[in-house]
């Protein structure tokens, strides 16, 4: 298989196109049977309920190269498992049984030239997509829909290593209590915009949102879960019912509490007793960990012991070994790895 001729070491986080991309259409009741298509560009009416409405969910995954050559993909299920969830909540149809795995694979397979080598630090992102066609303009769901998956070569989320962050306490929401923050939808980062905007222009990394009803409790980012570590070493992350439920973040407490043999939990946790964590960081598809440094709680400092130039030691840890059952280095757990 002839490798396109891509810089792979220099590539940025951002969209190339590719030879192929998946559509599948649902139409009276049912989905088609879906098919590779060529053209980049959707011809949708004006008045298409996604447009109007954003009806619309997504997923976010990766295709690479493991260190013996194969094209693989990490826990695609949950994914698929996700994209109904999301699409549920939207009143969306869901998919058939096992029709996005092998949406998946077909797509990445058709434009295996652009999976990055082994050892470059990119991957092939795969973007899963569903959407509400037809033209709507009372407020009801769209009773046509697309389901889509784009793919693009993508170099390292982060370009040097991984720094430490700093990010601050958010004023704002990042998605409504009770609604639909648990859902992977765009609509929830469209109304994180402004907030992350806003975030750069004072010169900060993220925004650490807090839960609306209250506002103590530790949610999320706008498109990564946190992850701390106490002082006595056990790796804790945000309870909550209204932050999207990363499966990075499921991955990493597996690899805490099994594979490092470290005591690992769901629970609340308070900003209150965020100053007291030892290391802090974001789990996501795309970076993996990016360990924050320091956290800004209106012009309050929480300066975390691990500092400004590394990854805390446990961070450390669990960021090298779910990368390296990842890239096929150590051991998987049954069904993780997902061979195209
Ligand atoms: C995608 C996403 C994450 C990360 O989830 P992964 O499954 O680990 O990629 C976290 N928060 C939000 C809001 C997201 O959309």
């Amino acid at each position: 298989m002839a490798k396109k001729d891509i810089d792979w070491g220099s590539l940025g986080f951002g969209y190339i196109e590719t030879d192929y991309r998946y559509l599948s259409s649902f139409k009276d009741g049912k989905w088609d049977e879906g098919a590779l298509i060529t053209d980049p560009n959707v011809t949708l009416n004006e008045c298409a309920c996604v447009f109007q409405y954003a009806q619309t969910v997504f997923e976010g995954l990766k295709a690479y190269t493991t260190e013996d050559g194969r094209t693989v993909t990490f826990r695609p299920d949950l994914n698929a498992e996700r994209i109904n969830q999301s699409a549920a909540r939207l009143k969306m149809p869901v998919l058939p049984e096992g029709r996005f795995i092998e949406a998946v694979k077909m797509v990445v397979k058709a434009n295996e030239d652009f999976v990055p080598p082994f050892g470059s630090g990119a991957s092939l992102y795969v973007r899963p997509y569903i959407m509400g066609t037809n033209a709507v303009i009372g407020v009801k769901p769209a009773d046509e829909y697309q389901f889509r998956i784009l793919v693009t070569p993508v170099g390292p989320y982060f370009k040097g290593g991984a720094k430490p962050l700093t990010i601050r306490v958010s004023d704002y929401d990042r998605a409504a209590p009770n609604g639909t923050g648990h859902i992977k939808a765009g609509l929830n980062y469209a109304m994180s915009l402004y907030a992350i905007v806003d975030a750069h222009e004072q010169g900060f990394a993220e925004n650490m949102y807090l839960d609306s009803a209250t506002r103590t409790k530790v949610e999320e980012t706008g498109g990564a879960n946190f992850i701390f570590v106490t002082r006595d070493g056990k790796v804790v992350t945000p309870k909550s019912n209204t932050i999207l439920p990363s499966i990075t973040r499921r991955s990493l407490i597996h690899v805490a509490k099994e594979y490092l043999g470290l005591e690992a939990e769901e629970r609340e946790i308070t900003l209150e007793e965020v100053k007291d964590m030892a290391e802090c960081g974001l789990c996501g598809t795309a970076a993996v960990i990016s360990p924050v440094g320091k956290i800004n709680d209106h012009g309050k400092e929480i300066c975390f012991p691990s500092g400004m130039d590394e990854m805390g030691p446990i961070t450390k840890k669990l960021y090298d070994t779910l990368t390296g059952i990842q890239m096929g280095k150590i051991k998987a757990p049954e069904g993780w790895i997902v061979e195209i």
